[in-house]
Formats: structure tokens, sequence, C-alpha cells
């Protein structure tokens, strides 16, 4: 049976879906966001846990009852797509066992979607940039792998919570924020818009990795700034749900 890599898990999470979750975070990760807080993720090679896909669903089964009507399990990253063998059984297994199966990923994978998708309930999508210059930018890798996974999830129908880290002098101000709403308003089944404020929390992985931190000297941003945006961009941008 295939194995998976693990870097950690988090057993009663918040903020990476709704409801409470357990998020699974797997190792490796192919992107270089410069403002990556998680680059202890990158290697595929380094020490994680492998594990099968029946033993990680047996320990999440062990939080289903904290997970009620609306939690479940997120898998988050590195960048979950690059164990698609493993990812797509344990989504498959999660589905089976009755639990929510949320997707946390930069759509950066190796192509071969389907039976990821077919068990997946819900994308956190992570949308780097807009357009492909701006993304070359931020992530120094071509849009084309994102743009071929979202051609896919939208062929699948599958619900999104779009979310864009805003950072200051790379993607933030009126004029970049009005392209994102643009590009945002072209695709469907947009449920929630998170921008999520540039911070320097993972700033000193760099150092005990050894790695020189792109951003050094830019400033956190301050979380209010961006309230008015975030309303708009839920006003405009998402599919209204019936009772919502
Ligand atoms: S996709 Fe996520 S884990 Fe990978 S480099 Fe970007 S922010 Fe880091």
């Amino acid at each position: 049976m295939t194995t998976g890599r693990i870097h950690s898990l988090e057993s009663m999470g918040l903020v990476d879906g709704p409801g409470i979750r357990t998020v699974v975070f797997l190792q490796g990760c192919a992107l270089r966001c410069r403002y990556c807080h998680n680059p202890d993720t990158w290697d595929p090679g380094a020490p994680a846990q492998t594990v099968t896909p029946a033993e990680l669903v047996d320990r999440l089964l062990r939080y289903k009852p904290y997970y009620g009507a609306t939690g479940g399990v997120t898998f988050s990253g590195g960048e979950p797509l690059l164990q698609p063998e493993f990812l797509a059984e344990c989504l498959k297994r999660c589905r089976a066992a009755g639990i929510h199966t949320c997707l946390d990923t930069a759509g950066a994978g190796l192509g071969e979607y389907g039976a990821i998708l077919a068990h997946t309930d819900l994308i956190l999508l992570d949308v780097k940039h807009y357009d492909p210059e701006g993304y070359r930018n931020v992530i120094g890798a071509d849009i084309g792998a994102f743009d071929r996974f979202l051609a896919a999830a939208q062929a699948a129908e599958i619900p999104l919570w779009v979310r864009h880290v805003v950072v200051p002098g790379l993607t933030d101000g009126e004029e970049h924020l009005e392209g994102l709403e643009r590009y945002l308003q072209t695709i469907r089944r947009i449920q929630r818009v998170e921008l999520l404020p540039y911070h320097t929390l993972g700033v000193h992985k760099y150092a005990a990795l050894g790695i020189p931190y792109p951003l050094e000297g830019v400033e956190p941003m301050d979380p209010a700034s961006l309230k008015g945006w975030n309303l708009r961009l839920n006003e405009t941008c998402c599919e209204r749900r019936s009772g919502v």
C-alpha cells in the first residue's frame, strides 16, 4: 500500500476550513513563495512521519466527535498535491467514514487530480497572484500548474474558499486588489475570500535552516487595514448560496 510523509498534525484547528478540524500537514513543496512561513515543509526528503492511509485515518477518527456538523479534516502542507496517491486514498477513507474533507492547496501538483477531487468537499485555494508575471515574481515559478489545477477543480464543481496573502510592496495596494477582484470574478463556486495579512512569524525557521529570508526588512501588515477589502471581495466575488 502507498505511504505518505507527514510533517505534522494539528488536532483542533480553527482557521483552515469550517468548524473544528484536524489539519494534516504533508511534507514537501516545490514552490518557493517569498513570504512562506513554513520552509521546514519544503524538502520532500526531510525527516517526516511515514504513515499508510489506514494508519492516518485511524488517528483522524479519534477526533471525529469534535468535528460536529461543520468540522472535519483538512489536508495541507507543504503542498498536499505532491503526494497524490496517498492523498486520494486518505480523502476517500475520510469520506467513507463520514468526515468532511478539505484540501488546502496552492494548486501546484502533478496534474492527476481526478481521484483527489472525487473525494474533496471543499478546496482552500491559495491564489498567489492573478497574472503570470506577478505569479512568477512572488513564487519564482510558472503559473501553468496552478491554472491546470483550477481548471480541474472548476470542472469537478468543488466549492472554493480563496485565500490570498497580502504582502507590502508585492501584493498590496488598490490597483493590485482591483486586479485580484476582476480575476476572482472569472472563477465560479467561490464561497469565501480570505485576505491574509503578511506576518513574520516564520522568519526564525529560515535562520534555523540556514536559508536567507527573501523579505528581510518587510514589516508585518495590520490585519485591520484589510477589513474593507475583505468585505468587498466577499460581496463581489462569491456565489450566493441559498439561505446565506
Ligand atoms: S505553497 Fe505554501 S508551503 Fe509552498 S512555498 Fe508557498 S507558502 Fe510555502
